[in-house]
């Protein structure tokens, strides 16, 4: 596997990998690899060869006060994990590779990035988009690989594709979950061992709004009062916001129709975490997707 610092060498790699003819697959993410990572990567080789996966710790998407300092680097242990998937190429750029003195220009998504995580999280979607698209643009993939853990950021990244008239196509993946549901993050590492347990009330919130959905109940505000009930109970989680929304706009869901994203954010403390199911109606039938 071969290491790229810089911006000029990844677009000639890249580049060449093109003019080869391979279809190049991208699976950008801010290391500390697990799991959901790695199942990214799969999605990747599955379509595409090469595999470029960029590590980057994008510090224009934490606000002040956030956790960027402590946000886990293992850039050695992460390197050795692509290298053992057989991933040909790591892009990990410095950060004053990707932002040099001087730089000045932001992406925003409207409407879209008002909501839920960007008004939890002010200018945390526009330092996502932001740095998608600088990595769309230095990578040029065939296909881009995001999780729908993230299902939000991963509609913004839809948006700002479409927008730009990106030519990769963007996938989104299944969330990958521990045994006891929690979905894989790299901040569960914040987690104390009471947190930890705690935790899975974002899996069994969820579980309780698809049993509701299971029951045959269509009302959005019933199932996301369901879900708080659950959270409420549980003395060690807060919940910063649980809601089920289209999974189109991110507004507000009335009733449950097409699909819909029922979605939580919960602080342990100082680490907020985030999960989220689909729900997707197809001939009258409703399937819900942890
Ligand atoms: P991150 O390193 O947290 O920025 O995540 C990089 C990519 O991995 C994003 O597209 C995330 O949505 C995705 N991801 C993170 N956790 C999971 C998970 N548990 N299952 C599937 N994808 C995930």
């Amino acid at each position: 596997m071969e290491i790229i610092r810089t911006v000029e060498w990844m677009k000639q790699v890249s580049q060449q990998a093109r003019l080869d003819g391979r279809l190049v697959g991208f699976v950008p993410t801010m290391g500390a690899l697990h799991a959901g990572h790695v199942s990214l990567v799969h999605a990747a080789q599955r379509d595409c060869s090469p595999v470029v996966v960029s590590i980057f710790v994008n510090p224009a998407q934490f606000g002040p006060g956030e956790d960027f300092a402590r946000y886990p680097r293992a850039l050695d242990a992460d390197s050795a994990l692509l290298e053992s998937l057989g991933v040909e190429y790591l892009f990990a750029p410095e950060a004053a590779e990707m932002y040099p003195p001087g730089f000045s220009s932001y992406v925003e998504v409207e409407g879209l990035a008002s909501r839920l995580e960007g008004r939890a999280r002010p200018a945390h979607l526009r330092g996502v988009a932001t740095v998608v698209l600088k990595l769309l643009e230095i990578v040029q993939p065939w296909r881009a690989y995001f999780g729908r853990k993230d299902a939000q950021q991963a509609r913004i990244i839809r948006q700002l594709a479409r927008d730009f008239h990106l030519d990769a196509q963007i996938e989104v993946c299944p969330i990958v979950r521990e045994e006891d549901g929690l979905a894989l993050s790299s901040r569960n590492a914040y987690l104390s061992a009471d947190d930890r347990h705690a935790a899975t009330v974002l899996y069994r919130a969820l579980g309780a709004a698809r049993s509701c959905v299971e029951r045959g109940e269509r009302n959005a505000a019933r199932l996301a009062a369901e879900m708080r009930e659950v959270v409420a109970k549980e003395p060690r989680a807060a919940a910063d916001y649980v809601e089920v929304v289209r999974a189109d706009s991110f507004e507000p869901a009335a009733y449950l129709r097409g699909e819909c994203y029922a979605l939580l954010a919960v602080f342990f403390g100082g680490t907020r975490l985030l999960d989220n199911m689909l729900i997707v109606e197809k001939d009258g039938e409703f399937r819900c997707e942890l």
